[in-house]
């Protein structure tokens, strides 16, 4: 009887949604792990790249107070064989000027360090949560592979599984199946004490007598699921597809 496949078509279904969802959130964990971690190595280089270019500029300033210190000494040199108090005087302004410059380039190697002392600080707590992502990375992802391949393999078995149910069912059937499945996720559905199982209405007792007697493909005049009749002793058989397909 098609009703009977029909419920094995779904129990196999069920399963494979179960097994396919478990397999996608594996996948999204571990890629969100291993985006987290690329992201977390490109703000590394980001900040090495940042650091390196201060510390260059760091470098060039202390060059520049270098060269300035050394035109000092020169001009102190020449300051002391001053021939005139004009000239004394010319040299002097030099030397305060070249020391007033230091002050300031000072100043700005000084901010400079403070800079990279912050993205120093920056780059090790990004460092720190690379190596937190990396260690978990590491004891999930050979685990995580492994169950999604695990799952990989079990849905191939219910997918083979399928087909052959499949077989035994008629193409309209199938089709019609696959169609309320679409809209209702569930598509076939048990009928108790006059309760359709999938949207809990109530169905015509005319119609209810037709799913008793299980002679041809009944509706639910509500929600269109297909329905087959369960005696009232028997648990939630369509919830449970593991049991349902047991039981058929
Ligand atoms: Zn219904």
């Amino acid at each position: 009887m098609d009703i009977e496949h029909l419920k094995q078509l779904q129990g196999v279904d069920i399963e494979i949604t179960n097994v396919l969802q478990e397999k996608l959130e594996l996948e999204e964990t571990l890629k969100r792990d291993e985006d987290g971690y690329r992201s977390a190595e490109e703000s590394i280089a980001e900040f090495d790249k940042s650091y390196g270019q201060l510390d260059t500029d760091k470098r060039a300033k202390e060059a520049e107070i270098q060269q300035t210190n050394e035109m000092i000494k020169r001009w102190d040199a020449r300051l002391k064989e001053a021939k005139s108090g004009r000239e004394y005087q010319a040299f002097m302004r030099e030397i305060n000027g070249a020391k007033k410059d230091i002050g300031e380039i000072e100043n700005t190697v000084l901010k400079l360090m403070e800079e990279m002392e912050k993205i120093d600080k920056g780059r090790e707590q990004q460092k720190q949560q690379l190596d937190e992502i990396g260690k978990r990375l590491q004891q999930m992802s050979a685990q995580s592979r492994e169950r999604i391949s695990f799952l990989a393999k079990q849905i191939e078995g219910f997918e083979a599984e399928r087909g052959r149910i499949a077989e035994s069912v008629s193409a309209g059937l199938l089709g019609l199946y696959e169609q309320i499945r679409k809209q209702r996720s569930i598509a076939i559905v048990a009928v108790k004490k006059s309760v359709c199982q999938g949207c809990y209405m109530n169905i015509p007792p005319q119609l209810y007598n037709e799913v008793m007697m299980n002679s041809r493909i009944i509706h639910c005049p509500h929600c269109q699921r297909i329905l087959f009749y369960e005696a009232e002793d028997h648990g939630a058989v369509q919830r449970n597809p593991k049991k349902n397909k047991k039981a058929v």
